[in-house]
Protein backbone atom coordinates (compact mmCIF):
# COMPACT_ATOMS: atom_id res chain seq x y z
CA UNK A 1 0.00 0.00 0.00
CA UNK A 2 1.21 3.53 -0.93
CA UNK A 3 -0.21 6.44 0.54
CA UNK A 4 0.80 9.78 -1.09
CA UNK A 5 -0.39 13.33 -0.23
CA UNK A 6 -1.49 15.04 -3.79
CA UNK A 7 -2.61 18.61 -2.25
CA UNK A 8 -3.13 20.43 0.84
CA UNK A 9 -4.47 23.94 1.54
CA UNK A 10 -1.86 26.83 1.47
CA UNK A 11 -0.51 28.26 4.67
CA UNK A 12 -3.41 25.43 6.43
CA UNK A 13 -2.64 26.95 10.12
CA UNK A 14 -2.56 30.66 9.17
CA UNK A 15 -6.08 29.85 7.66
CA UNK A 16 -7.38 28.53 10.93
CA UNK A 17 -5.87 30.86 12.93
CA UNK A 18 -7.27 33.38 11.32
CA UNK A 19 -10.71 31.98 11.30
CA UNK A 20 -10.73 31.42 14.56
CA UNK A 21 -9.48 34.77 15.59
CA UNK A 22 -12.37 35.85 13.71
CA UNK A 23 -15.02 34.52 16.26
CA UNK A 24 -12.94 36.77 19.01
CA UNK A 25 -12.04 39.89 17.06
CA UNK A 26 -8.44 38.99 17.54
CA UNK A 27 -6.40 38.99 14.14
CA UNK A 28 -4.51 41.23 15.47
CA UNK A 29 -3.00 38.94 17.64
CA UNK A 30 -1.38 36.48 15.35
CA UNK A 31 1.87 35.99 15.58
CA UNK A 32 4.82 33.93 13.91
CA UNK A 33 4.05 30.85 16.32
CA UNK A 34 0.96 32.27 17.91
CA UNK A 35 -1.24 28.72 16.39
CA UNK A 36 0.79 26.93 18.14
CA UNK A 37 -0.26 28.77 21.93
CA UNK A 38 -4.15 29.45 20.61
CA UNK A 39 -5.48 26.23 18.50
CA UNK A 40 -4.68 23.53 20.80
CA UNK A 41 -6.64 24.82 23.74
CA UNK A 42 -9.16 25.26 21.16
CA UNK A 43 -9.67 22.11 19.60
CA UNK A 44 -9.69 20.56 23.04
CA UNK A 45 -12.53 22.64 23.90
CA UNK A 46 -14.65 21.64 20.86
CA UNK A 47 -14.31 24.59 19.04
CA UNK A 48 -13.43 22.55 15.93
CA UNK A 49 -15.26 24.25 13.32
CA UNK A 50 -12.05 26.70 11.84
CA UNK A 51 -10.90 23.24 11.20
CA UNK A 52 -13.12 23.19 8.36
CA UNK A 53 -11.13 25.68 6.13
CA UNK A 54 -8.42 23.54 5.28
CA UNK A 55 -8.42 20.47 3.59
CA UNK A 56 -5.92 17.68 2.17
CA UNK A 57 -6.15 15.28 -0.27
CA UNK A 58 -4.30 11.08 -0.19
CA UNK A 59 -3.79 9.00 -3.07
CA UNK A 60 -4.04 5.64 -1.57
CA UNK A 61 -3.08 2.78 -3.89
CA UNK A 62 -1.99 -1.02 -3.66
CA UNK A 63 -4.90 -1.08 -1.17
CA UNK A 64 -7.62 -3.70 -0.67
CA UNK A 65 -11.46 -3.43 -1.32
CA UNK A 66 -11.81 -4.87 2.05
CA UNK A 67 -9.90 -1.54 3.36
CA UNK A 68 -11.59 1.28 1.10
CA UNK A 69 -15.28 -0.44 1.60
CA UNK A 70 -14.21 1.15 5.61
CA UNK A 71 -12.75 4.36 4.41
CA UNK A 72 -15.84 5.39 2.60
CA UNK A 73 -18.32 5.06 5.36
CA UNK A 74 -16.60 8.39 6.47
CA UNK A 75 -19.42 10.51 4.75
CA UNK A 76 -17.81 14.17 4.82
CA UNK A 77 -14.95 12.73 2.99
CA UNK A 78 -14.63 13.23 -0.85
CA UNK A 79 -14.10 10.17 -2.76
CA UNK A 80 -13.07 8.70 -6.36
CA UNK A 81 -11.98 5.06 -6.68
CA UNK A 82 -11.12 2.55 -9.64
CA UNK A 83 -14.09 1.30 -10.94
CA UNK A 84 -14.84 -2.46 -11.46
CA UNK A 85 -17.53 -1.26 -13.99
CA UNK A 86 -15.02 0.37 -16.27
CA UNK A 87 -11.66 -0.97 -15.64
CA UNK A 88 -11.35 -4.92 -16.50
CA UNK A 89 -9.91 -6.74 -13.44
CA UNK A 90 -8.73 -9.64 -15.71
CA UNK A 91 -5.43 -9.58 -13.67
CA UNK A 92 -6.00 -8.03 -10.43
CA UNK A 93 -3.41 -7.80 -7.94
CA UNK A 94 -4.24 -8.69 -4.36
CA UNK A 95 -3.99 -7.85 -0.75
CA UNK A 96 -1.78 -10.18 1.59
CA UNK A 97 -2.98 -10.13 5.27
CA UNK A 98 0.03 -10.15 7.23
CA UNK A 99 -1.08 -12.42 9.84
CA UNK A 100 -1.47 -15.18 6.93
CA UNK A 101 1.50 -17.85 7.67
CA UNK A 102 4.29 -17.78 5.15
CA UNK A 103 3.49 -21.52 4.64
CA UNK A 104 -0.09 -20.85 3.84
CA UNK A 105 0.81 -18.21 1.46
CA UNK A 106 1.19 -20.79 -2.10
CA UNK A 107 -2.58 -21.74 -1.43
CA UNK A 108 -3.93 -18.03 -0.56
CA UNK A 109 -1.84 -17.27 -4.26
CA UNK A 110 -3.66 -20.48 -5.71
CA UNK A 111 -7.16 -19.19 -4.51
CA UNK A 112 -6.91 -15.86 -6.03
CA UNK A 113 -5.76 -17.84 -9.25
CA UNK A 114 -8.91 -19.40 -9.17
CA UNK A 115 -11.18 -16.42 -8.30
CA UNK A 116 -9.29 -14.98 -11.46
CA UNK A 117 -9.92 -17.73 -13.62
CA UNK A 118 -13.64 -17.99 -12.33
CA UNK A 119 -13.83 -13.80 -13.24
CA UNK A 120 -12.07 -15.00 -16.80
CA UNK A 121 -15.01 -17.85 -17.41
CA UNK A 122 -18.00 -15.57 -16.24
CA UNK A 123 -16.61 -12.54 -18.51
CA UNK A 124 -16.41 -15.44 -21.67
CA UNK A 125 -19.69 -16.15 -21.09
CA UNK A 126 -21.08 -12.70 -21.58
CA UNK A 127 -21.33 -11.43 -18.80
CA UNK A 128 -20.03 -7.47 -18.22
CA UNK A 129 -17.49 -6.49 -15.88
CA UNK A 130 -19.91 -5.08 -13.65
CA UNK A 131 -21.52 -8.55 -13.20
CA UNK A 132 -18.38 -10.51 -13.26
CA UNK A 133 -16.93 -9.05 -10.55
CA UNK A 134 -19.53 -10.64 -8.41
CA UNK A 135 -16.80 -13.35 -7.40
CA UNK A 136 -14.44 -11.12 -7.07
CA UNK A 137 -12.43 -10.95 -3.43
CA UNK A 138 -12.42 -8.20 -1.08
CA UNK A 139 -8.45 -9.06 -0.83
CA UNK A 140 -8.61 -7.47 -4.73
CA UNK A 141 -5.99 -4.37 -4.71
CA UNK A 142 -7.89 -0.75 -5.73
CA UNK A 143 -6.58 2.94 -5.93
CA UNK A 144 -8.15 5.53 -4.51
CA UNK A 145 -8.09 9.44 -4.26
CA UNK A 146 -9.75 10.83 -1.09
CA UNK A 147 -10.59 14.70 0.28
CA UNK A 148 -11.53 16.13 3.53
CA UNK A 149 -11.12 19.04 6.10
CA UNK A 150 -9.16 18.99 9.11
CA UNK A 151 -11.98 18.15 11.03
CA UNK A 152 -13.12 15.20 9.24
CA UNK A 153 -9.58 13.99 9.07
CA UNK A 154 -9.05 13.90 13.16
CA UNK A 155 -12.33 12.40 13.54
CA UNK A 156 -11.21 9.73 11.15
CA UNK A 157 -8.02 9.29 12.84
CA UNK A 158 -9.54 9.19 15.95
CA UNK A 159 -11.55 6.06 14.88
CA UNK A 160 -9.34 4.56 12.75
CA UNK A 161 -6.11 5.14 14.35
CA UNK A 162 -7.16 3.13 17.48
CA UNK A 163 -5.67 -0.40 18.12
CA UNK A 164 -9.10 -1.54 17.83
CA UNK A 165 -8.87 -0.68 14.09
CA UNK A 166 -8.99 -3.14 11.28
CA UNK A 167 -4.88 -3.17 10.22
CA UNK A 168 -4.86 -1.75 7.10
CA UNK A 169 -7.63 0.91 7.61
CA UNK A 170 -4.89 1.40 10.72
CA UNK A 171 -1.99 1.76 8.26
CA UNK A 172 -3.24 4.00 5.93
CA UNK A 173 -4.43 6.54 8.37
CA UNK A 174 -1.59 6.38 10.73
CA UNK A 175 0.15 7.20 7.10
CA UNK A 176 -1.87 10.16 6.87
CA UNK A 177 -1.77 11.09 10.46
CA UNK A 178 1.72 11.22 10.07
CA UNK A 179 1.99 13.63 6.62
CA UNK A 180 -0.66 15.64 7.95
CA UNK A 181 1.04 16.44 11.71
CA UNK A 182 4.43 17.12 9.53
CA UNK A 183 2.31 19.91 7.75
CA UNK A 184 -0.20 20.83 10.71
CA UNK A 185 1.54 20.04 14.48
CA UNK A 186 -0.96 22.10 16.01
CA UNK A 187 -3.86 20.12 14.87
CA UNK A 188 -2.72 17.00 14.91
CA UNK A 189 -0.13 16.67 17.65
CA UNK A 190 -2.33 15.47 19.96
CA UNK A 191 -3.52 12.59 17.94
CA UNK A 192 -0.09 11.18 17.52
CA UNK A 193 -0.07 8.86 20.55
CA UNK A 194 -2.45 6.85 18.33
CA UNK A 195 0.55 6.48 15.56
CA UNK A 196 2.40 3.75 18.00
CA UNK A 197 1.62 0.50 18.47
C1 LIG B 1 -13.93 -0.18 15.18
C2 LIG B 1 -15.07 0.05 14.21
C3 LIG B 1 -15.96 -0.98 13.94
C4 LIG B 1 -17.03 -0.79 13.07
N1 LIG B 1 -17.88 -1.83 12.81
C5 LIG B 1 -18.91 -1.64 11.98
C6 LIG B 1 -19.85 -2.70 11.69
O1 LIG B 1 -19.73 -3.80 12.21
N2 LIG B 1 -20.89 -2.46 10.84
C7 LIG B 1 -21.08 -1.24 10.25
O2 LIG B 1 -22.04 -1.07 9.50
N3 LIG B 1 -20.21 -0.23 10.49
C8 LIG B 1 -19.15 -0.39 11.32
N4 LIG B 1 -18.28 0.66 11.55
C9 LIG B 1 -18.49 1.93 10.83
C10 LIG B 1 -19.10 3.03 11.72
O3 LIG B 1 -20.37 2.65 12.19
C11 LIG B 1 -19.22 4.35 10.93
O4 LIG B 1 -20.11 4.18 9.84
C12 LIG B 1 -17.91 4.82 10.38
O5 LIG B 1 -16.91 4.78 11.38
C13 LIG B 1 -18.06 6.25 9.85
O6 LIG B 1 -17.93 7.15 10.91
P1 LIG B 1 -19.01 8.21 11.39
O7 LIG B 1 -20.38 7.82 11.04
O8 LIG B 1 -18.71 8.53 12.83
O9 LIG B 1 -18.54 9.48 10.70
P2 LIG B 1 -18.54 10.25 9.31
O10 LIG B 1 -19.47 9.70 8.31
O11 LIG B 1 -17.10 10.40 8.95
O12 LIG B 1 -19.12 11.62 9.83
C14 LIG B 1 -18.40 12.41 10.79
C15 LIG B 1 -19.30 12.82 11.92
O13 LIG B 1 -20.34 13.65 11.37
C16 LIG B 1 -21.55 13.40 12.08
N5 LIG B 1 -22.52 12.85 11.14
C17 LIG B 1 -22.31 12.48 9.83
N6 LIG B 1 -23.45 12.08 9.27
C18 LIG B 1 -24.40 12.16 10.24
C19 LIG B 1 -25.79 11.86 10.28
N7 LIG B 1 -26.43 11.39 9.22
N8 LIG B 1 -26.44 12.08 11.42
C20 LIG B 1 -25.81 12.56 12.52
N9 LIG B 1 -24.51 12.86 12.57
C21 LIG B 1 -23.81 12.67 11.44
C22 LIG B 1 -21.24 12.41 13.19
O14 LIG B 1 -20.89 13.12 14.36
C23 LIG B 1 -20.03 11.69 12.64
O15 LIG B 1 -19.24 11.09 13.68
C24 LIG B 1 -17.21 0.48 12.42
C25 LIG B 1 -16.30 1.50 12.70
C26 LIG B 1 -15.25 1.31 13.56
C27 LIG B 1 -14.27 2.44 13.82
Amino acid sequence: MHVQLLAITPKAVELIEFAARTCYRSADKSRPGSAEKFLPPLIARGHESPLEHATATFRISGCSRAMTHQLVRHRLMSVSQQSQRYVSEDNFEFVVPPSLSPDDLPEYRRDMETLRLMYAKWKKRGLKKEDARFVLPNACATDIVISANFREFRHIFKVRCSPHAQWEIRDACVAMLKTLNEHAPCIFGDLMKLAGR
